[in-house]
């Protein structure tokens, strides 16, 4: 039998951490739990999870911290933010943290259980071949080379860290440069998600800009990696 994958719920709002426990025990998920953000973020650091559900509004050290925290020690991680409905603000700077995804609060079980469906299955698909990514002509200021395996780039003499989300955005343009990608398809072969989800194209919005401020001297205007209008993301190589 295979092994049970195990999920991290840190939200301290009882009856929601309950109810939480509940539902992923019955769809056969393993579970731990923590009520606070410092516990959480011990629990996340000591402990091996498949995935991490994150409230924002904690006791003690806040969501984001808690993710910006997580991020640091370990840039795989998949990580699922719980935000309040329609706030935008909490779920750029969730994305921004290092979170891979985020569900809005209500939420309904068969929503939340396909979208960590979704990551988990992401995340299982993570060990590509190791790949150098060259963009822009060397000893140009805007040359950068990406690795792959580190989930690291240079640029001059920066050196760039990605999470896993960003670097499986960036191989799967540099696998299609051929044509710009539009962001369901990223959001289907990037996040797992399937045709039938509610499509959140702003996580993939969020994401792309995040990765031009890491590999563009100008994020406001990319060389790298472009949009084309109407069309998606075209990463640009010579
Ligand atoms: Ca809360």
């Amino acid at each position: 039998m295979s092994r049970k994958e195990n999920i991290l719920i840190i939200e301290d709002e009882e009856a929601i951490r309950t109810g939480l426990v509940d539902v992923l025990v019955y769809h056969g998920y393993d579970t731990d739990f923590a009520a606070d953000g410092n516990t959480g973020l011990e629990k996340a650091l000591t402990g091996k999870h498949d995935l991490i559900l994150l409230d924002i509004m904690l006791p003690g050290m806040d969501g984001y911290a808690v993710c910006e925290q997580i991020r640091k020690a370990d840039r795989e991680q998949p990580i699922i933010m719980l935000t309040a409905k329609s706030s935008d603000e909490d779920i750029i700077q969730g994305l921004q943290l290092g979170a891979d995804d985020y569900v809005a609060k209500p939420f309904s079980v068969a929503q939340l259980i396909l979208r960590i469906q979704a990551v988990l299955r992401r995340s299982g698909l993570s060990n590509e071949p190791e790949h150098m990514i060259e963009l822009g002509d060397s000893g140009q200021a805007t040359h950068i080379k990406i690795d792959s395996r580190n989930l690291s780039a240079t640029k001059g003499k920066e050196e760039i860290h990605f999470t896993r989300r960003e670097m499986d955005i960036l191989l799967y343009l540099a696998n299609h440069t051929e044509r710009p990608v539009p962001r369901d398809e990223l959001l289907n072969k990037i996040w797992g998600y399937a045709k039938n989800l509610e499509l959140e194209t702003r996580t993939v919005d969020i994401h792309v800009a995040k990765l031009r401020r890491k590999i563009e001297q100008d994020a406001a205007n990319p060389c790298h990696l472009i949009t084309v209008r109407g069309a998606g993301y075209r990463l640009m190589v010579d």
